[in-house]
């Protein structure tokens, strides 16, 4: 497949304004090895905010993810490019999170129609998609479980991100697991009180480890969604690697660096992490058994991938990384690290598997493999104050809206702002 055309890393480019959302022309400058955002309000005056603390680190992943020329942002993009279509189901929830990034149940509730949304979702144009169903907490939709039945029978991919609370009654969640649900990406923020205190506004701890035996006991398949935030449970990451080895639900740990979105009201230079921060913090608490080179390392194998292919599945954001590791609870390494002979007598031990891994290294999260395989992943979602409208555009997770389809992060920090009720509906 051909090349994206390539641009300049960081020019001409688009922000917002912190305040008001507004997007506005912006430049990036460069000082002390990070990169800023500027750009001029004309109701909130000249604002300059940190986009990215490494700037380093950004030009090299851009000469391997390359971003294509714009499309027609900020908002809608051709569903063509999506690999995930994510639909807030309510914006209601049973939790009030003071980090909240979508401030669930602070606006009138509401909730989509599911046969609307049933019927958007026959209009796609192909079914390699996966469906995300979010909120608010999806749980809190009382047609679920139908949704959950029709949406498999169209032939998708489906995933539930959760809270988990609804999971406590293990009758509802048996009932989930007969409509077909598999996949399920369950908040689970750390394994101390504090963590929860702090971040969810109750102590969830016994909850949380409940849950997820129930989860396991009806075999769903379990990605750990990980807000980590600076001071509360960033000093927990490697523990919880090795927690996810030991749980045999568990496929995915996914580790999602905390920003000013919604309710969450963080200082952006104090409090805030960015994934190479993250990197940096595994490295340092897995003796360097992942380091932010085999991060770099996997992204360029996989962009390798999709440009041999075209399968999007592959395709490589400046701010999504994964990283399948081989291993077990005591010892684990990336399994990039054996697509390289020289370094085999060093590895011996994971070698029978490396053929296993290549074949399904972008599947490789869809399940956990013979043998001890997790899938990692770090994910940065930014607010207004760090958007890079032409960067944040690339993102091949789309949300559903009654206008089109929004990446991710523009459909978060903005499309929310714009709209005073329901946005998917
Ligand atoms: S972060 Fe999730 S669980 Fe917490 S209030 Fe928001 S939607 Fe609910
Ligand atoms: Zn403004």
């Amino acid at each position: 497949m051909a090349e994206s055309p390539a641009r300049a890393p960081f020019e001409p480019c688009r922000s917002a304004c912190p305040e008001c959302g507004r997007v506005l022309p912006a430049t990036v400058s460069e000082e002390g090895g990070a990169l800023f955002l500027t750009r001029d309000c004309p109701e909130h005056g000249r604002r300059k905010t940190l986009w990215r603390k490494d700037a380093a680190f950004y030009r090299e992943l851009t000469r391997i993810v390359r971003p294509a020329a714009t499309h027609d942002l900020p908002h809608l993009v051709d569903v063509n490019d999506a690999k995930i279509i994510a639909v807030d189901l309510t914006e209601d929830c049973n939790l009030r999170c003071p980090v909240c990034f979508t401030a669930a149940g602070s606006r009138p509730t509401t909730q989509i129609d599911a046969d609307y949304l049933l019927s958007r979702l026959a209009a796609l144009p192909h079914r390699r998609l996966e469906i995300a169903l979010l909120g608010g907490e999806p749980t809190l939709h009382p047609d679920l479980p139908r949704l959950v039945r029709e949406i498999l029978r169209m032939g998708f991919r489906l995933k539930l991100l959760t809270n988990g609370l609804r999971f406590e009654d293990p009758g509802y969640a048996a009932q989930l697991r007969e409509a077909g649900l598999q996949w399920v990406i369950y908040q689970f923020d750390g394994l101390d009180r504090a963590t929860y205190l702090t971040l969810r506004g109750r102590d969830l701890l016994d909850l949380k480890l409940r849950v997820l035996q129930t989860m396991t006991d009806l075999k769903f398949k379990v990605c750990l969604a990980v807000m980590v935030v600076a001071g509360v449970n960033d000093g927990q990451l490697g523990e919880l690697l090795r927690f996810g080895f030991r749980q045999p639900a568990v496929h995915h740990i996914a580790l999602l660096p905390g920003s000013p979105l919604g309710r969450n009201t963080m200082d952006l230079s104090a409090e805030h992490l960015h994934a190479e921060d993250v990197m940096e913090l595994i490295a340092a608490q897995t003796d360097a058994h992942i380091t932010r080179a085999d991060w770099l390392r996997t992204a360029r194998f996989m962009q390798r991938v999709y440009r041999v292919t075209g399968n999007i599945d592959y395709r490589q954001r400046v701010c999504f990384f994964s990283m399948p590791l081989v291993g077990d609870a005591d010892d684990f390494i990336p399994a990039v690290r054996l697509t390289r002979p020289w370094e085999w007598p060093r590895y011996a031990a994971y070698l029978s598997k490396a053929p296993f891994i290549l074949r399904n290294f972008s599947a490789i999260d869809q399940g956990r493999m013979p043998g001890h395989f997790l899938y990692l992943s770090i994910e940065k979602m930014y607010g207004a104050g760090a958007m890079h409208i032409e960067d944040n555009g690339q993102c091949n997770t789309l949300y559903l809206t009654p206008d089109g389809f929004v990446p991710s992060c523009l459909y978060n920090a903005l499309y929310r702002r714009e709209r005073p009720s329901c946005v998917a509906c």
